[in-house]
């Protein structure tokens, strides 16, 4: 079979096992950019089940481009409200008004538009474009490059950036001629649902006469997926954040500094992405307002890079007050000697 033929098949296959066996979700019954935008980046991070009613209520409180773009920060948030990583949200409100400002407030079509807006990486710009706008353009994420490393019988690590690229290529071609927004949508669930990354069901598979690993009995290796864990350089931003005359220090609950009492530092790589990670773990605003300097912390099997901030909480509050000490009561407390380095600097 020629190998336009084997993707006629596939695709034709694929696409009639949708229709019959796909997931109805809310996203599902429209074609409008904007809902799908909104669905995929509620996906990101969450469960499907968990953001099928956020997505309904975010929609009917935010229905457009300019409501999202022009609503307050608080408000905002109260609907994200439990799905966690804000950024994705304020990310979004920051391409809402690059939309409104650049396109007139209407969403761009083409992919190449799609992926300059704020917090619109490949896959998802790939989602909307092809859902939307009936561009050929795969889908590539861990359902999609699992398939096709058993489709194609391939070895390659999927963890690896080049793979991702070869894999992007492979999608495209195989999304050819096809409805590309139920092909790539086909896709997602036959991943979700029948090529999971445990236990495939390859009895009910559409493409099972189609796949290399199924024939070679290899489907339960692949795909192969090996990340690099030798990682022992950690970067940290660690923020000394003051409140009248107090300092916030969080004892560690678990980990290297078990029981010990530390500044909060997140792996995060600028001043805002801390304040955003801090909003997201205690809902207080922080703000850093001064870099100190880089502070260098060897364990035996592992260095820790601390970028020191000094910053202060905004919020009049009293949540964190549990965790706010005088100079007098850390002198008492365990603190362990990285972040002492750290205290000494302010
Ligand atoms: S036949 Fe099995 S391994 Fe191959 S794509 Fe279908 S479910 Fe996955």
């Amino acid at each position: 079979m020629s190998n336009l033929m084997r993707i006629k098949e596939f695709q034709n296959n694929l696409c009639i096992w949708y229709f019959a066996h796909g997931r109805d979700l809310p996203w599902r019954h429209t074609a409008d950019p904007y809902s799908i935008w909104v669905s995929e980046i509620m996906l990101q991070q969450t469960q499907v089940d968990t953001v099928k009613s956020y997505y309904i209520s975010f929609l009917e409180k935010l229905p457009d481009i300019k409501s999202l773009a022009d609503v307050d920060e608080d408000s905002l948030f109260k609907l994200w409200e439990g799905l966690g990583y804000y950024r994705r949200v304020r990310n979004m409100q920051e391409a809402a008004r690059q939309i409104m400002d650049d396109y007139n407030g209407v969403f761009p079509e083409h992919y190449k538009d799609i992926i300059q807006l704020k917090g619109i990486g490949p896959y998802t710009a790939s989602a909307i474009s092809s859902i939307a706008f009936s561009q050929e353009k795969g889908v590539v994420d861990g359902n999609t490059l699992r398939i096709l490393s058993r489709i194609y019988n391939r070895q390659d690590n999927i963890a690896l950036d080049k793979t991702k690229k070869a894999y992007q290529i492979l999608m495209d071609e195989l999304i050819k001629g096809s409805s590309p927004s139920y092909f790539n949508q086909a896709m997602m669930d036959l991943g979700a649902l029948i090529c999971t990354p445990k236990k495939t069901n390859c009895e009910h598979c559409p493409v099972q006469s189609l796949c290399e690993a199924k024939a070679a009995g290899t489907e339960a290796l692949l795909p192969v997926n090996i990340k690099n864990n030798s990682k022992t350089d950690l970067y940290y931003i660690t923020a000394i954040l003051k409140k009248d005359n107090k300092y916030l220090l969080i004892k560690n609950k678990e980990g290297l500094l078990e029981n010990l009492y530390a500044f909060v530092q997140y792996e995060v790589e600028s001043p805002i992405s801390f304040e955003e990670a801090f909003y997201e773990n205690y809902g207080v605003p922080v703000r850093l307002t001064e870099y100190c300097k880089e502070i260098k912390h060897v364990f035996s099997h592992r260095v820790w890079h601390m970028n020191v901030y000094i910053g202060e909480i905004t919020d009049s509050g009293t949540e964190l007050d549990d965790y706010l000490y005088s100079e007098d009561e850390i002198a008492d407390l365990p603190v362990s000697t990285a972040h002492r380095k750290v205290y000494n600097l302010r």
